[in-house]
């Protein structure tokens, strides 16, 4: 089972997808973990991509073609895979038919811009895994320390209310339009995301017919 989970900034992809890989036993892919680690760790990759992700912006198609490419192609992804994230332009998403990567359902988060700025200003990541929390939706069992894997939670620089607008204009201009290329293919599956968490991931599992 291949999944893409399409939403806004904020609207819980993370979320859902750390839930799913558990339920479905299969990988979650997260291009902005993958990234965020490259700059961590100072690589090319990472120098080249910094600038956009601080601003906001979108990271050029090329560059995450290759990343995701070569992730979906190993083996523990051969029963399947979560993308959280990408694609995320029209160009990637027919990168990605194009390259024969085969997708079964495209589930759509959907969240009002309105509730987004709580969310982010409240939201949590570890710097080891990089889990997502929320301080008041989602704590953490210890303050500022990761249930799953003990790392230090920190606040992501993109996650100022300035870059997060930003950040939703891109996703409206950018993005939304993957709901009418996945919509015609008959594939899109939009879900409630302002219920509680364990709600939306029920319409998740519902949506895509998935038995746990
Ligand atoms: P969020 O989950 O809050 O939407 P992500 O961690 O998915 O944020 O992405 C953070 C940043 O990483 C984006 O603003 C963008 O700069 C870059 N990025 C992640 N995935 C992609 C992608 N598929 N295409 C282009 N840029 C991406
Ligand atoms: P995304 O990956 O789409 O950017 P996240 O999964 O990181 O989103 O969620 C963004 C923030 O909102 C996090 O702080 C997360 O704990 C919180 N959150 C996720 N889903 C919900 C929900 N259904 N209700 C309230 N808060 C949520
Ligand atoms: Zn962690």
């Amino acid at each position: 089972m291949n999944l893409i989970l399409l939403g806004a900034p904020g609207a819980g992809k993370g979320t859902q997808a750390e839930l799913l890989t558990k339920q479905l036993n299969i990988p979650s892919i997260s291009t902005g973990n993958m990234l965020r680690e490259a700059i961590a760790n100072g690589t090319d990759l990472g120098k080249q991509v910094k600038q956009y992700m601080d601003e906001g912006a979108l990271v050029p198609d090329e560059l995450i073609l290759d990343i995701v490419a070569e992730r979906v192609a190993q083996p523990d992804c051969a029963n399947g895979f979560i993308l959280d994230g990408v694609p995320r332009t029209l160009a990637q998403a027919e990168a990605l038919e194009a390259r024969g990567v085969k997708i079964d359902h495209v589930i759509s988060i959907e969240v009002e811009d309105s509730a987004i700025e709580g969310r982010m200003t409240g939201r949590r990541v570890c710097s080891k895994c990089g889990a997502s929390y929320h301080i008041v939706a989602n704590p953490p069992k210890a303050e500022g320390i990761c249930d799953l894997c003990g790392g230090e939670l920190m606040i992501r620089k993109d996650d100022a209310p300035e870059t997060v607008r930003k950040r939703l204009q891109v996703y409206h201009a950018s993005t939304e339009v993957l709901k009418d290329f996945y919509g015609k293919l008959g594939r899109l599956r939009l879900v409630n995301g302002s219920q509680a968490i364990e709600d939306a991931n029920k319409d998740i599992l519902k949506a895509i017919e998935a038995r746990v």
